[in-house]
């Protein structure tokens, strides 16, 4: 299954950068695989007997397929498993009134797009008669094909697919989240944090423009560097490029996971006097002072502080915690998947999709495609 969400922006008219990114796609690929495989468990067939589903009886609800997350993953499936199931069998489990196409964040930082624009009301995009369970699941029991939600309830299901994303921890940085309740720092990651990288932005008079990847695994791993490009392109439409600096600090190595495309941006931050700093990760902000603090990852405890004048915040990021805390994260508490199938490694009636996995792509649609 291909999905491809694809938009094209509508810049503000006063501004236009000519390389910046105007098309962000989302492509998610369940490898057909995983669906003949789901098509051989169907009960129709021999292949349900020896799966985990004989706890049906202890649980107030059961469904054929359950779904948990109603992100772009979980949405995606519980339309498709609709199709192979019948809306009646379909659970999703998700919290949020609100489905967000996250992609849009990084035009919403830069001015470009309005956050507005990328929310849409759940039920919109629920596929219609697909039960939605508006709770945040608690716990995942596979051994009993269970699942506890917020409010106590246990639901039981035949086929679980999991789609939970996976949690941003900006606490891990000192002195955050409170320090996005002073001026001149945003991110893009977060619904709650993301106008504020445009607030900045506009804000900006002279001084350094920093922008940061962490140490961790991240969902698409492009989005912090755009932004910078995206900045950069505001400043120089807007006459305040002479007196930015503008600087990403990156914990990786590299300043790309894919060499051809990191020698094609090599070329273009030399061209556009972007300074990189590799293996600086972000580990305190002062925002009193304007100062972020990097730590060298070449040389551990050794710290250089930067003053910004301007700071977009990537934060570290890791497993959901319902996923880490259940048997089926693996040792670092992805989801462990088959990498072939999308199948749980253990336990078979279990499938999964997107960032909660540990499937050995980067965290964005295009790449899970491979
Ligand atoms: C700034 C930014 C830019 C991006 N740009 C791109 C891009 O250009 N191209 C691209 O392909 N990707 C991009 N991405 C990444 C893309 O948005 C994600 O990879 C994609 O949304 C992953 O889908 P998912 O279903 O795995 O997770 P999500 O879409 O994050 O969905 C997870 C869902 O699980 C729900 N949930 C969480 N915990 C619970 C719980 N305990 N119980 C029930 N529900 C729960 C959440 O509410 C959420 O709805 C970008 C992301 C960001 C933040």
């Amino acid at each position: 299954m291909l999905i491809n969400i694809q938009y094209k922006d509508k810049w503000p008219k006063n501004w236009r950068p000519k390389q910046a990114v105007k098309t962000c796609s989302l492509m998610i690929t369940v490898r057909m695989a995983s669906l003949r495989c789901l098509r051989l468990c169907h009960p129709t067939g021999v292949a349900v007997s020896h799966l985990h589903t004989s706890s049906r009886a202890s649980a107030k609800q059961h469904y054929k397929m359950l779904v948990l997350g109603g992100g772009s993953g979980g949405i995606c499936m519980s339309a498709r498993m609709k199709r192979m199931f019948g809306a009646e069998n379909v659970a999703v489990v998700e919290p949020s009134e609100v489905h967000y196409y996250q992609p849009i964040w990084t035009l919403v930082g830069a001015g470009a797009k309005t956050v507005a624009s990328s929310a849409r009301p759940t039920a919109s995009v629920m596929p219609s008669g697909v039960k939605w369970v508006k709770s945040k699941v608690q716990e995942i029991n596979p051994d009993t094909n269970t699942v506890l939600i917020d409010d106590g309830t246990e639901i039981s299901y035949e086929y679980l697919i999991v789609a939970l994303g996976l949690q941003l921890h900006y606490e891990k940085i000192k002195g955050l989240p409170e320090a996005f309740e002073h001026p001149k720092i945003g991110s893009n990651y977060s619904v709650t944090t993301v106008e504020k990288t445009w607030k900045a932005l506009q804000n900006f008079k002279e001084g350094n423009a920093i922008f940061t990847f962490p140490n961790t695994p991240v969902k698409c791993a492009g989005a912090p560097q755009k932004i910078m490009y995206l900045s950069d392109a505001y400043f120089r439409k807007t006459g305040k490029r002479a007196k930015a600096n503008v600087i990403y600090n990156t914990s990786l190595p590299v300043l790309f996971g894919i060499k051809k495309y990191a020698d094609t941006l090599w070329d273009i931050v030399k061209t556009r006097d972007l300074q990189i700093n590799l293996r600086h990760n972000l580990i305190e902000v002062r925002p009193d002072k304007q100062e972020a603090v990097f730590e060298n990852l070449d040389n551990p405890g050794e710290t250089k502080v930067f003053e910004y004048e301007m700071l977009h915040v990537t934060p570290p990021m890791g497993p959901s915690l319902v996923v880490k805390g259940s048997p089926l994260a693996d040792e670092n508490g992805w989801l462990d998947l088959n990498k072939e199938t999308l199948q749980h490694n253990k336990y078979p009636n279990v499938f999964g999709i997107g960032d909660c996995s540990n499937l050995p792509t980067a965290k964005t649609g295009a790449a899970v495609g491979k």
